[in-house]
């Protein structure tokens, strides 16, 4: 999926849209934001860091789980630094060991900022199998000066350090980003470097954005306005990689077995089912309305351009 959105909300790093079901729920662990992009207004909005207390949330998710809830999502802007603005001494990766221990089929978490993705956290998601195999992890630009004038605060080596250890971790992992091109002065050579990263982690989608001004944020005030031509060129290049690069990871996955949960019935055909494999990519198949809030075992026969087709194996 890909989205082009001049005017995203916040260009902060997207929290997901709450589609809340009996099947799929959220939970939010913390408010705020430490950070201070130079282009994002969150932190001045909504304040620092506040986490909730673990012992709250994993009540929250037990609730859940009890109510017949099957995937929990934790969110936050920065999940990663969760706990350090409290005495609990409970670190992410320790929330969401205690989280999955409520018996909830599958945890997903949002949002991640590269710089505070630990060790731990990466050990929890290899040996932890309610935890999603599937990681947002905002990169922004590929180049270090448009990272350092973003103030994202680590270098492209130090986000691909990361990238290689996660799968060397966790080798079916899927990855999902954030991109903003056009950013105050970027020359083509530094686009180029944003649209090589892509190349090289190989991301299975990424939202996309044209740099736009927040009133109130440095970024705004910068010198550098890149002319709205140059930034659509570089935003549709930008886009056709990410789509190729979508179709292949899509068309490599043919012949493999996904665990799907079971959404609802198909929008587009009446007599399919769909549902999210744990990289969070759609899958399309034909099924019982009864497996509707169920995991199953799905063999990947077919692939379109960001969604899965596939057969319903046996139970
Ligand atoms: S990490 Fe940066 S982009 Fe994300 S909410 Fe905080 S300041 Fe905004």
């Amino acid at each position: 999926m890909i989205r082009v959105d001049e005017q995203a909300s916040t260009l902060a790093e997207g929290l997901p849209i709450r589609r809340e079901s009996s099947i799929k729920s959220y939970i939010t662990v913390m408010y705020g934001c430490n950070n201070f992009c130079s282009y994002c207004i969150v932190p001045y909005v909504r304040g620092r860091e506040r986490s909730r207390r673990a012992d709250d949330i994993v009540r929250e998710a037990e609730q859940l789980v009890a109510s017949g809830v099957k995937e929990i999502m934790l969110i936050g802007q920065n999940v990663n630094s969760y706990g350090l603005d409290s005495d609990e001494d409970v670190s992410f990766a320790q929330l969401l060991h205690r989280v999955t221990g409520t018996g909830i089929e599958r945890v997903r978490f949002m949002t991640s900022h590269p710089k505070d993705l630990s060790d731990a956290l990466i050990d929890e998601m290899a040996h932890n199998p309610a935890i999603a195999p599937h990681l947002h992890l905002p990169v922004q630009a590929g180049n270090d000066r448009i990272l350092a004038a973003m103030n994202r605060r680590y270098t492209r080596a130090q986000y691909l350090d990361r990238v290689r250890s996660l799968r060397a971790a966790i080798t079916h992992i899927g990855l999902t980003t954030d991109l903003i091109v056009a950013f105050p002065g970027e020359t083509e050579e530094e686009f180029l470097d944003t649209l090589s990263l892509v190349e090289e982690v190989r991301y299975d989608s990424a939202y996309t954005f044209i740099y736009s001004p927040r009133k109130g944020t440095r970024a705004a005030e910068m010198p550098g306005r890149i002319a709205p031509d140059v930034a659509t060129d570089r935003i549709e290049r930008l886009i056709a990689a990410q789509e190729r690069i979508t179709g292949e990871i899509l068309s490599s996955m043919k012949g493999q077995t996904e665990q799907v949960l079971v959404e609802g019935m198909s929008r587009r055909r009446e007599t399919q089912l769909t549902g999210k494999t744990g990289r969070n990519i759609n899958v399309n198949f034909n099924g019982n309305p009864s497996d509707v809030g169920r995991m199953v075992s799905v063999r990947i026969t077919g692939a379109g351009s960001n969604t899965l087709r596939g057969e319903k194996e046996e139970d």
